[in-house]
């Protein structure tokens, strides 16, 4: 068991970050949280401020770090732009996985995604296999310098707009993990073909299927080696799994914050409502519920940092933090009336995109699998 604390580094990496998204990335933010897609010069503002190259090589314009650092700037980001702050996760995790593919690969992709000039997809979930990922039926097939590939990856984040997915897809369908290879998939190739789903929330990231139909992909697009697909993914979400959650931490804090300057100013039966402790109480266990949440994050981040195996402790997060956060913004709405069920406050907002959170990268249930094989043992898995 290791101790975690923040160091004056990351307390003032953290001021520096929360200045630059107040004074940059929260006018408008409610505006643009309409919109159907996420504004390119939004992704390069904050390309530019080096936020989505932290603890990345230096060589593709990443700067010198650690992953708590990472985490902050996830807090700090969705703390006033969700859509930003999702791209940061798929900044790292893409860069990270990138880092398992050929030189020449990452140094034509990584630099552009670190400086908000293109944007990386993840393609993993199918229509019929979400949770059971390793039972995906996407093929490719090896045909000369080429792979041909054929299939349909759905509920894509920022499938619409992505300029290239990273694609894992079955090169042996005789396996179930083993059989899965990981490729980059630039998203303009013919053959390719993407719709949209009417989503409750995550508007802005064009959350999309994408039909792929005999796609020809030169084989130098392949990271890794044939099989080991699957692993490299896994490694990749024990980062982007906490990242996720301090993504909805981040906007559960926001959130507090209205709920604590409201519930003073708001008066009914002649008081503050924050006199009442109906709602003080309820203020005071969402906070604590949030610090604890907060902290689970940045002690697994922290783990990372010391290179310690962290499986275990990225699904604890994942398993409760988006569920805390989603009470949180639920509790909050409720504070404000029915000031708090219009869309001129932020909170049903965060409310929506936090619910996508408890979805999005695996299921509490899912969790509830991996956080139990790793106490238990694999051989008590129940499949
Ligand atoms: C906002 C959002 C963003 C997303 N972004 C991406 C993305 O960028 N790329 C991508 O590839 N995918 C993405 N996804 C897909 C997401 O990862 C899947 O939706 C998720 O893994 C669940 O898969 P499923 O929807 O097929 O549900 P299913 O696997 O069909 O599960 C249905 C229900 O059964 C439960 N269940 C399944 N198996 C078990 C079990 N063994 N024990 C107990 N309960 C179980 C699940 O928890 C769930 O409640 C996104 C989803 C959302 C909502």
């Amino acid at each position: 068991m290791s101790s975690f604390c923040f160091s004056e580094a990351h307390e003032m990496f953290r001021k520096e970050v929360r200045a630059f998204s107040r004074k940059e990335l929260a006018p408008g933010a409610k505006e643009r949280a309409r919109l159907d897609h996420y504004p390119k010069e939004m992704v390069r503002k904050i390309g530019k401020q080096g936020l989505y190259g932290v603890n990345l090589p230096e060589e593709y314009g990443g700067q010198p770090a650690d992953w708590v650092s990472v985490g902050i700037v996830a807090e700090e980001l969705a703390r006033v732009d969700f859509s930003g702050a999702v791209l940061l996760h798929h900044a790292e995790g893409s860069c990270l996985t990138l880092a398992q593919g050929p030189k020449a690969m990452q140094v034509e992709w990584a630099p552009p995604i670190i400086a908000g000039e293109k944007i990386a997809a993840f393609l993993v979930t199918e229509p019929d296999h979400g949770s059971d990922a390793a039972a995906m039926e996407t093929r490719a097939i090896r045909d000369g310098d080429d792979y041909v590939i054929t299939g349909e990856k759905t509920a894509i984040t920022y499938g619409l707009q992505a300029d290239m997915g990273l694609l894992w897809a079955k090169t042996d369908p005789s396996q179930k993990a083993h059989g899965v290879t990981c490729f980059l998939l630039p998203l303009d190739l013919p053959g390719i073909t993407k719709s949209r789903f009417p989503d409750l929330g995550w508007r802005q990231t064009g959350r999309a299927s994408i039909i792929l139909d005999n796609v020809r992909l030169p084989a130098r697009y392949r990271i890794g080696e044939e099989g080991q697909g699957f692993y490299s993914v896994m490694g990749a979400f024990d980062l982007i799994r906490v990242l996720l959650c301090l993504e909805a931490i981040g906007m559960a804090a926001a959130s507090l914050d209205d709920a604590i300057a409201y519930a003073k100013q708001r008066t009914a039966f002649g008081q503050p409502v924050a006199k009442f402790e109906g709602v003080s109480f309820t203020l005071a266990e969402d906070y604590t519920m949030l610090e604890a949440a907060r902290l689970l994050c940045y002690r697994t981040l922290s783990l990372r940092d010391q290179g310690v195996r962290h499986t275990k402790e990225s699904a604890m997060c994942k398993l409760l933090c988006p569920k805390v956060a989603a009470e949180i913004q639920h509790h909050v709405l409720l504070l404000h009336g029915h000031i708090g069920y219009t869309e001129d406050y932020p909170v049903e907002q965060r409310l929506r995109d936090t619910i996508g959170l408890e979805i999005g990268d695996g299921t509490a249930q899912i969790m509830k699998i991996i956080v139990a094989r790793e106490l238990l043992g694999r051989e008590f898995l129940p499949y």
